[in-house]
């Protein structure tokens, strides 16, 4: 038997995909690439953005006519899982009436149970069944859903309250990945600074555990190179934590913290629960602390209501903080969110669109001054792949690097730490030539 899963998204989604064929295969069900050659397929949907809704149903389109085109062969069963299905599915089941299961976040047993009905499946983290590792960098979800109910977001409506896993049940997995080659593990939550707030404290009354805590429990992990986490959210960053990310040398020095917009009657429209001013407050405090951070961020252009003044505050934010990446969305209302209930979406397409590309414009400067600061520099830099004798891989800054293959620079290979000397520079990746000496294990 066979399964495709097919993947939109977040890297969440992606560390769900990954643990559902995990457990397929443990079944004894083999991947394919072909939806053509599957019994199996599945979608993996997610919806922070129309147009990610709507390459979820143009799929599920093509894997109707396969479906239907079968002829005798075996017949292709339609899972659709993710951000997509909510509590109550009646209106996709009407819309898509060829699927066969409906799936929320996470609740990947609804899709084995159908499979194999008669199976115990274990509950929802599947504490024995881990996915395996494609390459040298894992993610690995600590905390799951969100509780900060933003007015234009539909995830805590999707994905429900934070829930964090546990320390030991994290530092198996990691463990886990770094025996079969990972060097590399990003520690995922939708806010993951929230990590422990929803546990009980120690058997002997201990704080709970934070996000601190649990780099310093994985940190020594055998293989393991690099720490990385994502996505950072202001409210819930302490002291501890920054101080963490400078004391330990396997966390990569990179905050990814979403402002979404600089204005602060915008913030409190979009219920951030922060001014600008405690924003930038963060963003001093990581600089001083950890020297050299690099920070990306996202941001919301044509919320509901910014005028052309509220929106000049974002770009100033930006030419004062100097972001490394900056990712940026032009606002669409998502159905059952408060901002889709009670706001106009009042700021024309074409003036959202003019918005993005001058966000775009702006950061690839800033991006392209910040990277052709590192010509001539030395980046220790993690291989992930080798393709056409060039090799691909990211620095702790998380900056991508492509530099050539060449004999004699001791046959790098995906999940080595190499020294790259960079030599050219563009506001999306760096180009360089291996260094003689590795980076010590
Ligand atoms: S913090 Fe806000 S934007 Fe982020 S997942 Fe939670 S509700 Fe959505």
């Amino acid at each position: 038997m066979r399964y495709h899963i097919w993947t939109e998204g977040c890297q969440m989604n992606e560390a769900d995909s990954a643990r559902l064929a995990a457990a397929l295969v443990r079944m004894g069900w083999r991947e394919t690439a072909r939806p053509a050659d599957a019994d199996l397929a599945v979608v993996n949907t997610c919806v922070v953005r129309q147009k990610a809704e709507d390459r979820a149903a143009s799929y599920l389109g093509h894997l109707r006519r396969i479906k239907q085109d079968r002829n005798g062969q075996a017949p292709l069963s339609i899972a659709v899982m993710g951000c997509m299905v909510g509590p109550r599915s009646d209106g996709l089941r009407a819309r898509f009436p060829y699927v066969d299961v409906w799936a929320r976040p996470q609740d990947f047993d609804v899709i084995l149970r159908r499979l194999m009905p008669d199976t115990d499946l274990g509950g929802e983290f599947w504490p024995d069944t881990l996915p395996q590792p494609i390459g040298p960098t894992a993610f690995v979800p600590v905390i799951h859903g969100c509780n900060k109910f933003c007015t234009y977001c539909i995830v805590p409506y999707r994905r429900g309250r934070e829930r964090s896993r546990t320390i030991d049940d994290i530092a198996r997995e990691v463990a886990f990945h770094c025996s079969r080659g990972v060097r590399e593990v990003t520690l995922l939550g939708q806010t993951v600074e929230a990590y422990g707030k929803d546990l009980p404290p120690g058997p002997s009354g201990e704080d709970k555990p934070d996000l601190a805590d649990l780099f310093a429990a994985i940190h020594d992990t055998p293989g393991l190179q690099r720490i990385r986490f994502l996505t950072s959210y202001p409210r819930d960053m302490t002291e501890r934590i920054v101080r963490a990310v400078a004391g330990l040398p396997k966390v990569c020095e990179h905050f990814n913290i979403p402002v979404q917009a600089a204005d602060n009657d915008v913030l409190a429209r979009m219920r951030r629960g922060y001014t600008i001013e405690e924003y930038l407050d963060w963003v001093h405090r990581i600089r001083d602390v950890v020297p050299g951070a690099a920070l990306s961020t996202d941001v919301i252009v044509g919320f509901c209501g910014e005028t052309e003044a509220q929106f000049q505050r974002s770009l100033d934010l930006l030419e004062q903080v100097r972001f490394d990446k900056v990712h940026v969305a032009a606002y669409s209302p998502r159905p059952g969110t408060i901002a889709w209930r009670h706001m106009e979406d009042d700021v024309p397409l074409d003036e959202k669109m003019r918005r993005l590309h001058a966000v775009e414009a702006l950061q690839e400067g800033i991006a392209a001054q910040i990277n052709q600061a590192l010509v001539g520099a030395t980046q220790d830099v993690l291989v992930e792949a080798e393709k056409g004798g060039v090799l691909t891989g990211r620095t702790r800054a998380n900056k991508l690097v492509h530099w050539p293959h060449a004999s004699g620079q001791g046959d790098a290979a995906p999940g080595d730490l190499v020294n790259v000397r960079i030599t050219r520079a563009s506001p999306w990746a760096l180009r360089g030539v291996q260094a003689q000496t590795a980076v010590p294990a």
